[in-house]
């Protein structure tokens, strides 16, 4: 998809720092981290939005689940606790159209979300 910077970074185009990519997934920090543990899980096809997500899709996002909660466990937030979020359209506060979950972990999150 051109013009998105999560394909750019999933098809190398683009620096990132990521930790953990497999055929279906990336993962890589956050530019902007909003807590000491701060990563984006991405699937490598252009899904714009949770909106846009279809049936035999199902399995990938699962995964990216997976993903996370593997990478909670090698930065060590697993046992502290840490959040996942996806953002959706405007409201939901989503700036980059290609879906991702953020995992945010290392420090005590609030609630309710700004
Ligand atoms: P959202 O607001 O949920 O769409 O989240 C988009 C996230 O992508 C924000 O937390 C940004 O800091 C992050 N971001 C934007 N550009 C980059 C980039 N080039 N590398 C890593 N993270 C990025
Ligand atoms: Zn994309």
């Amino acid at each position: 998809m051109p013009d998105c910077i999560f394909c750019e970074i999933v098809h190398k185009r683009m620096q990132s720092d990521i930790v953990y990519e497999d055929p279906e997934v990336v993962a890589f920090h956050d530019i902007n981290p909003q807590a000491s543990v701060h990563i984006l899980v991405v699937p490598r096809l252009h899904i714009e939005s949770v909106q846009e997500v279809t049936t035999d899709q199902v399995e990938l996002m699962g995964k990216m689940i997976l993903v996370a909660q593997q990478i909670a466990k090698k930065t060590n937030v697993d046992e502290g606790g840490f959040r996942l979020v996806i953002n959706n359209g405007v409201n939901g506060g989503q700036t980059v159209s290609h879906l991702h979950l953020h995992l945010l972990g290392g420090r005590r999150m609030t609630w309710p979300p700004g």
